[in-house]
């Protein structure tokens, strides 16, 4: 169970120092007891303390890194319930099931397939994570050598998915570089597969056939020593599977029950008989509160929806995401090149900086930091003033780049022309178009 931030506070060294950030060593005690400090930020908690310290510092569920190389990831470590709370922090992994009788050149032509799924969206590659590589008819030979070719010839990290202990080690012994999950650890396995797990330093998964059976089976585990488990509460029903999710959150948070404080791995793949209603029920898992996702497969129109909403999920809503202020060159612009002015807002850069692009005239667009907010927004805010806007244009150095006198300004600030104007006297400022979309057109008619 999580200490209070009272039990806390008895093992702190109670100098009230400040180092910490805060005015006492109280106010540290109840800002680590409710998941808002961290314990490393105290510099003078003894190892005694710091080992009983651990747990009430520790997420109330737990991270686990699961891979190796550049789709390596974490699952876990959530601390809220709702995502407007605070944020969710690691992103659900996405994973295709592949049988292990597929023959050797087909599993070869899906990796490729499947490695050309990676989409740029607002300066990030979104792409999935995982292969689960599914035993079919307990042949640890064919097991371990799709393993092998997976780990071997693709960036996928792996699930490998069987209750049998000696294809299991066949799969481990082929691919344990690549630091798989091992799929699932039973009650009939358990030890088994603990053991496995243990010796080779790798993720486990439990599969229960209910949320009560799921405790003895991370407890056993626990006993183990092994801390990196997911779980999967076993219903395969959709209405049951999604309280399971809820529950299993809700207890690890709310209850503090740490024997259910672990990512899940979900299986839309066999919870639906054609593709709609899969990518329907993986999206409900992204959303709630699946760590991974098992899909049948990955097709562009399935995957690209589901990258997106994850993006969406696990984005901080309290940060908006922005870039870096400055100047942004599009398409080779030269000194009589259009000059138009935005605020920092990601998805206003990529949506008007994609506009400017497909309109094919080359363009400065100056990028004003805003704090991230859109156009209407930071004018409503004061964020995006008139003189703002253009101190900022006479300090950026776009006057040393181009040899006219003009700006375009968005046409939902247009109320801030007069004040650019007085700012910057000698420019013209045009009101440019409210909506980006718009944008080809008025470039390509000036
Ligand atoms: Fe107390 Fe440690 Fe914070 Fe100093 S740094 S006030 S000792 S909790």
């Amino acid at each position: 169970m999580a200490l209070t931030g009272i039990q806390i506070f008895k093992l702190l060294p109670k100098t009230n120092c400040k180092e910490c950030g805060v005015p006492t060593c109280l106010a540290f005690a109840m800002n680590l007891a409710s998941g808002k400090a961290e314990l490393d930020s105290c510099p003078y908690v003894s190892d005694e303390a710091r080992e009983q310290l651990a747990e009430a510092s520790a997420p109330p569920i737990r991270p686990v890194a699961i891979g190796a190389g550049v789709r390596k990831f974490t699952v876990g470590g959530e601390t809220v319930q709702y995502r407007h709370e605070k944020t969710f922090f690691n992103p659900t992994a996405l994973a295709a099931m592949v049988s292990s009788d597929i023959v050797a050149d087909a599993l070869e032509q899906k990796l490729k397939t499947w490695n050309a799924f990676q989409f740029e969206r607002v300066g990030l590659n979104l792409r999935p994570e995982m292969v689960a590589l599914k035993d079919a008819g307990g042949d640890a030979g064919a097991f371990a050598a799709k393993a092998k070719l997976i780990a071997e010839s693709s960036e996928f990290n792996l699930v490998l998915m069987s209750e049998d202990e000696g294809v299991m080690k066949a799969g481990v012994e082929a691919c344990g570089f690549k630091k798989p999950l091992i799929y699932g650890a039973t009650a009939g396995n358990i030890d088994a597969f603990g053991a496995l797990a243990r010796d080779n330093g790798l993720p486990v998964a439990v599969k229960a056939d209910s949320v009560g059976d799921l405790v003895a089976l991370t407890e056993k585990l626990a006993e183990m020593g092994l801390k990196d488990i997911v779980i999967d509460p076993g219903s395969r029903e959709i209405k049951q599977s999604f309280d399971d999710m809820v529950a299993v959150r809700r207890a690890a948070l709310k209850n503090g029950n740490r024997s259910v404080g672990f990512p899940t791995i979900t299986f839309p793949c066999e919870m639906a008989s054609n593709l709609d209603m899969e990518t329907v029920i993986a999206s409900m898992y992204i959303a709630k509160y699946g760590g991974i996702v098992v899909l049948s497969d990955f097709t562009g129109e399935s995957l690209f929806p589901l990258l997106l909403e994850r993006l969406n999920i696990f984005t901080d809503p309290q940060r908006p995401m922005t870039v870096t202020e400055g100047i942004y060159e599009i398409g080779n612009p030269d000194e009589n090149s259009p000059v138009m002015v935005t605020t920092n807002f990601a998805l206003t850069y990529f949506i008007v900086s994609g506009e400017i692009e497909g309109s094919r005239v080359p363009a400065y667009l100056l990028i004003k930091d805003a704090e991230g907010l859109s156009v209407m927004t930071a004018w409503a805010a004061g964020k995006f003033a008139g003189d703002d806007v253009g101190m900022f244009v006479k300090k950026c150095g776009i006057a040393d780049k181009v040899k006219h006198t003009e700006l375009i300004i968005p046409g939902y600030a247009a109320a801030i022309a007069g004040d650019v104007e007085e700012e910057l006297p000698g420019w013209t400022i045009t009101v440019g178009p409210r909506e980006a979309a718009h944008i080809p057109g008025f470039l390509k008619t000036r």
